[in-house]
């Protein structure tokens, strides 16, 4: 034992998100406070801390250490251990520690804190008005960040030379913007300017008072924010939001808006408790919340859905413009239909001038691509529909020490992983992989995060699709490294490892994966999908029957090619010359055709898609017949349904066939055309559709549980953004006594298969 009064040395390892949080300051005040000597020091793996004092001051500090830390700071462990004294006389903040082949964690993002909007609306302070306004509790982070550990000369802010003001507040242990690395001030730092489409100068030191008053004008702006370029308008504008749809040819894809605050936000939409929390997060996510009818956003924001994407401002430059304007803006990506956000000046010239009218610019480079994180709140949890600012680069902890290990994603919305000890780096929302942009977004980030957690992967996984971009990048970066293994991974086995390893789950489930588009093992087009799984592999216990998708792509953007095709193949040609609505909008001639192809089996791939099953009834249903964005036939069946809820539901029939369950669909189209017929409301038709596949998913999993005695079912696949089947299904599964488990940190859809490709890969 020691005696009190004796002095020791206590030697403390910090790790989590403790760099670029006001740790140190932090650190250097509860020091300070109980009067111990010693210091504190970033490293590329830790904040370290030397302390000095008797057992029982160290104990209490140490307590403090892990219970008042900063609000983003993100302890993971504290590891200690005791010394004799090293006699130290002060307590000091020591320069950063450079170590090879040591990595720490990254804070995200942060929206601007309450202290920094004080300052920035408040006409007596230097930062009155000023839109880089930061602290250490707030701003910038990840998207201005080029190596660790995380210091000025490693970001782009390098390029902003202090004013005496700003760097006696950085030297300052006890100032809220120690080492606050994005520091500055009008003097010294990053400048605001309006520019015309031409590129000329319309306004300097008053840009933002001028951007507001056009934008109240109607016109469209582009704004650079914290990881790219958004596209704004006035959002109760109806004339203003229609010209940004058409000059971003997207008739239809929803966009988000921006609010000045959560009384603001509530005019226009329905908010719990849990919603309201998480809009005013630090994260600051759009958060889709149910749309009110009174609201005053017009129709054209999110044509034909009933629910609405808002976000409240993050920076201050956003602040600024929110309360000069004094309307909910809309803010969209800076993009052409699926090209990655614009992040350059002269890049955002180059691709938005068709489309903003004017562009509100800054000289702060962005290093990072960063779109807005997207996420929804059911059963009281919170779901990321994309992930990105204010989320990643945080990581996945796993259930087991990875190995270095590269997870290269399917096609659509995606992302990449990767693993390292415990931790799985799922990229920010990188994109569709359709285009050289994003691919060149794509292969940027995977060096970034490699160089920023010191990763090395000894595995490469990818999607077993040949025609994949990531598929392809895959292949060629492994034969670059004669040391590197490769690992192809089924995509509904990706989906449904992801959602294990999201809640922490290793024992085999039922996993149930529903979603348009994978390549299955046979080489058909799998999508309705029944699996026995765990980490090392699956068993295919059941799916959707086989049908035919006449023109393969071109029936994913007609859904009323894959309706013909569907009804051709299960009720006969005599269905197609009945008089369905919807046959009628289609050209003769082109039915005609879709005929012949699937009759001589031309390019009409066969798929057991539960995707494209929602295409088909929206299609029959006269809904949607051709679509703008990936889901929207489905969605915008999924929204007709909230009219009528009940509880009928139309007939399905299940067969084996070698051990497998094929669930059979005829039944349940000719009950749809036979209500057609008899004139029920399409709300009705589509309320039955979606309690019936919720009563085929639940009575699939009951007898899968038979046989195999597992309890656990796990839900993932682009269809389970679908809000209605997700909470019946879910409520009708746990009646029957499962325990279910569903997306958290990654989407449901394929921004979550970078996750189970890289811990599938991990066991292979
Ligand atoms: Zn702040
Ligand atoms: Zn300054
Ligand atoms: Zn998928």
């Amino acid at each position: 034992m020691t005696k009190a009064g004796t002095l020791e040395l206590a030697r403390i390892s910090a790790r989590g998100v403790v760099q670029g949080v006001g740790f140190r300051p932090f650190v250097y005040q509860l020091a300070t406070k109980y009067n111990l000597k010693g210091w504190v020091c970033n490293t590329s793996e830790d904040v370290k801390i030397e302390v000095e004092g008797d057992r029982e001051t160290l104990e209490r500090f140490l307590v403090e250490l892990q219970g008042q830390a900063p609000p983003l700071a993100q302890i993971e462990s504290v590891s200690t251990t005791y010394h004799p004294s090293a006699g130290y006389k002060e307590f000091e903040i020591r320069h950063s520690l450079a170590e090879e082949g040591k990595y720490q964690l990254i804070s995200p993002d942060i929206a601007t804190c309450q202290a920094c909007l004080r300052e920035i609306f408040n006409p007596k302070d230097r930062r009155y008005h000023y839109p880089f306004t930061n602290c250490t509790n707030c701003g910038p982070r990840f998207t201005i960040i080029e190596d660790i550990p995380y210091d000025r000369p490693k970001t782009t802010m390098r390029y902003f030379k202090m004013c005496p003001e700003c760097q006696a507040e950085y030297d300052n242990p006890l100032d809220r913007r120690f080492h606050a690395q994005p520091n500055a001030c009008p003097k010294c730092g990053p400048q605001l300017e309006l520019i015309d489409a031409r590129g000329n100068c319309v306004a300097g030191s008053n840009a933002a008072t001028a951007a507001s008053q056009l934008l109240k004008d109607g016109k469209i702006m582009a704004i650079k924010g914290l990881g790219g370029f958004l596209l704004a308008c006035d959002a109760t504008n109806e004339k203003a939001v229609k010209l940004l749809r058409q000059r971003k040819r997207r008739p239809f894809k929803p966009l988000a808006i921006m609010v000045i605050d959560i009384d603001e936000a509530r005019r226009h939409c329905h908010i719990s408790e849990r919603e309201e929390k998480l809009l005013t997060s630090p994260q600051s996510p759009i958060v889709l919340m149910w749309w009110k009818p009174g609201s005053t956003v017009c129709q054209a924001v999110a044509p034909n859905l009933k629910y609405l994407g808002v976000m409240l401002p993050y920076t201050p430059l956003h602040h600024i413009l929110l309360r000069e304007t004094g309307i909910p803006l809309v803010m969209t990506s800076g993009n052409i239909s699926e090209e990655p956000i614009a992040k350059d000046n002269d890049e955002a010239l180059r691709r938005l001038s068709g489309i903003a009218d004017y562009f509100l610019v800054h000289n702060r480079d962005i290093y990072a691509r960063y779109d807005d994180s997207v996420t929804v709140i059911e059963r009281d949890d919170i779901q990321l529909t994309r992930q990105a600012r204010g989320y990643a680069p945080y990581p996945i902890h796993l259930t087991f020490k990875a190995k270095q290990v590269l997870g290269c994603g399917a096609e659509e919305k995606n992302t990449f992983c990767l693993t390292k000890d415990n931790y799985a780096f799922v990229s920010q929302h990188i994109g569709d992989m359709e285009n050289l942009e994003t691919m060149e977004h794509f292969e940027n980030t995977i060096v970034l995060y490699k160089k920023l957690f010191r990763i090395k992967p000894e595995i490469i996984a990818h999607d077993l699709h040949p025609e994949y971009l990531a598929t392809k990048y895959a292949l060629e970066l492994a034969s670059q490294f004669s040391d590197v293994k490769l690992v192809p991974v089924q995509h509904h086995h990706a989906h449904i490892v992801s959602c294990m390893a999201d809640n922490k789950v290793e024992s085999p489930v039922i996993g149930v994966a529903l979603d348009g588009t994978g390549y299955g093992s046979d080489r058909y087009i799998w999508g309705g999908e029944f699996l026995v799984a765990d980490y090392k592999g699956f068993i295919r216990k059941g799916h959707l029957e086989y049908l035919p998708l006449p023109g393969g792509d071109a029936a994913i953007k007609g859904p009323y090619r894959t309706a013909v095709g569907y009804l051709l193949k299960l009720l006969g040609g005599d269905s197609l010359t009945c008089e369905l609505a919807f046959l009628k909008e289609i050209d003769a001639l082109e039915i005609k055709l879709i005929k012949r192809q699937i009759q001589a089996n031309l390019n009409s791939p066969l798929t057991s898609s539960m995707g494209r099953l929602f295409d088909a009834v929206s299609a029959l249903l006269g809904i949607r017949g051709e679509i703008d964005y990936e889901g929207q036939a489905a969605v915008e069946l999924e929204m007709i349904a909230y009219d009528s809820i009940g509880n009928e539901s139309y007939p399905y029939s299940v067969i084996e066939h070698d051990g497998v369950s094929i669930v059979q669909v005829e039944g349940l189209l000719s009950a749809i055309i036979k209500d057609l017929y008899q004139g029920t409301a399409k709300a009705t038709i589509s309320a039955k559709f979606h309690n019936t596949i919720a009563q085929m998913v639940c009575e699939m999993c009951q007898s899968i549980a038979k046989k195999t005695k597992i309890n656990q079912v796990a839900l993932s696949g682009g269809v389970f953004q679908n809000r209605l089947l997700l909470r019946e299904l879910v409520s009708m599964l746990e009646s029957a006594g499962f325990s279910v488990l569903t997306h958290k940190q990654v989407p449901c859809n394929d921004g979550g298969i970078s996750l189970g490709q890289a811990v599938i890969a991990n066991f292979s």
